[in-house]
């Protein structure tokens, strides 16, 4: 080795080593090891005189969550115009959603500026910002009903399986894929009863026993935050009982949504922490999967949290959504990984929005998606870096991104394949129509051309065009 190349070590005035092409960053950068704290939400009228212990309790929490346009007027009072309350009321009116919002989330809302607020974006429509659904949507996008053996139980790859538990969540998202069963009916959707229900549990359970080759059981809904604590014991234990199961999942997004449970509701945590140990004992693994989507959900109350369940043993990992004007750009996906690491919380997913109905203006293209993971891997360790991935619609299941065999930009098509799944299948994504160039947006407005659109991707991924 040629002696001059050797790098040169430089020392600061107190003999500290210099690294010249690694300077130190600028410690006020580090915002993501800011947790906002103290009583943020007495800026909301409704809740100017709550003090710390009310808002910590869950039971006010899920009492006092905004269903209504009237509740919305009469909690935020005169911090938003006019304007935006009647664009919000006709936004409600027009959901397919449920709407269903906790004060913790409502109170960590920019009302200076409410249309371009992250959290506004993730829970209360508006009217204006409303965009035509895709084609090529469906209501039951991922074909979750059609993969299910037994109601409720989806068993689309060979060792795992999707066991959703029942159909109600701490809040109602505008851009959830149950969509077709999880709240209430609204004008827009009749809904698919999937109650917390014993019999239908107990069938679930029967099937799982009846296939040894799963090893892999997702306990979601709806939310398991809506359980209560003898029904995460029963279930917890019922799958932990079957020999060949040999790793569990509760998914909740409770944790991003209302922390305060977490902190409260002893009863809750108690019978899940004993799950997680009961597993633990007979060397099976019991998880968390939570939901966080952008880092203004993530507070003190948050890093309290999430901090408890860590002292339990508790792993809790996180699957997002990217989401086009709440976390599509670098800055905030890296702050919101950063932050999620740093209180403990794995990022494990970031999927593509799926196509959902009334939630266009949330979708972004798959381009912005392979940028995105571009520009952030690297920048923390690599566990806690998120896959990208696309769950394509017709039950091809996750997808990388980058691995599609065929993209067009122009129509905004991209086709993958599954060979888990069913080796001969293609499965297409399709970006939002309003973020396609003029070209591909006039192609969609001729309906004549639509089935042409599907074939000749699908056509280009056959020839390898990609
Ligand atoms: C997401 C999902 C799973 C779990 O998949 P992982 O990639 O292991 O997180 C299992 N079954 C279904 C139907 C799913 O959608
Ligand atoms: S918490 Fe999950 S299941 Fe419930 S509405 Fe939101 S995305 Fe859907």
């Amino acid at each position: 080795m040629d002696g001059q190349s050797l790098p040169i070590v430089k020392l600061d005035a107190s003999g500290h080593p210099v690294h010249p092409r690694k300077p130190p960053v600028d410690p006020a950068t580090l915002v993501h090891r800011e947790f906002l704290d103290g009583p943020f939400w007495q800026r909301i009228p409704a809740y100017k005189s709550v003090d710390e212990a009310t808002f910590l309790d869950h039971r006010w929490q899920a009492k006092k969550s905004i269903t209504q346009p009237k509740k919305l007027i009469e909690a935020v009072q005169d911090l938003v115009s006019e304007e935006f309350l009647a664009d919000a009321r006709a936004g409600f009116a027009r959901a397919p959603m449920s709407v269903r919002v906790s004060p913790y989330l409502l109170s960590l809302v920019d009302w200076q500026n409410p249309y371009d607020d992250p959290i506004r974006r993730q829970f209360l429509p508006v009217r204006s910002h409303m965009l035509a659904d895709h084609p090529k949507l469906d209501l039951d996008s991922l074909h979750e009903q059609a993969d299910a053996p037994t109601e409720g139980l989806t068993h689309r790859y060979p060792d795992k399986v999707l066991f959703l538990a029942l159909d109600t969540c701490p809040v109602y998202c505008r851009f959830c894929t149950r969509s077709y069963a999880v709240g209430i009916n609204t004008e827009e959707v009749e809904k698919v009863s999937l109650k917390a229900n014993r019999m239908r549990w107990d069938q679930a359970f029967a099937y799982i026993e009846s296939r040894p080759e799963i090893e892999d059981v997702v306990i979601s809904g709806g939310d398991v935050y809506q359980l209560r604590a003898e029904h995460l014991t029963d279930i917890g234990h019922r799958l932990l009982d079957i020999k060949h199961v040999r790793r569990m999942r509760f998914a909740t997004k409770g944790p991003a949504v209302m922390p305060q449970k977490l902190l409260t509701d002893d009863a809750w945590v108690r019978a899940l922490v004993e799950v997680v140990e009961r597993g633990r004992r007979m060397c099976k693994e019991v998880v968390v999967h939570t939901h966080f989507t952008h880092p203004n959900e993530i507070t003190a109350i948050s890093k309290r949290a999430m901090d408890r369940l860590f002292q339990f043993g508790v792993i809790v990992r996180n699957q997002s959504v990217l989401q086009r004007g709440v976390n599509d750009s670098v800055a905030v996906m890296k702050h919101f990984i950063k932050k999620l690491s740093y209180m403990n919380v794995q990022p494990y997913y970031v999927y593509m929005h799926d196509l959902v109905k009334g939630a266009e203006d949330m979708r972004t293209t798959l381009a912005v998606a392979l940028d995105l993971e571009k520009q952030i891997r690297g920048v923390t360790a690599g566990f806690n870096t998120p896959t990208f991935v696309v769950d394509a619609p017709g039950g091809g299941g996750k997808r990388d991104v980058h691995s599609f065999e065929h993209y067009n930009r122009e129509t905004g098509v991209s086709v993958y394949r599954s060979p888990n799944v069913d080796p001969d299948a293609f499965y297409l994504y399709f970006d939002p129509i309003d973020q396609l160039p003029e070209s591909g947006r006039a192609r969609w407005a001729d309906k004549a051309q639509h089935d042409g659109i599907l074939e000749e991707a699908i056509a280009a991924a056959r020839d390898g065009q990609r």
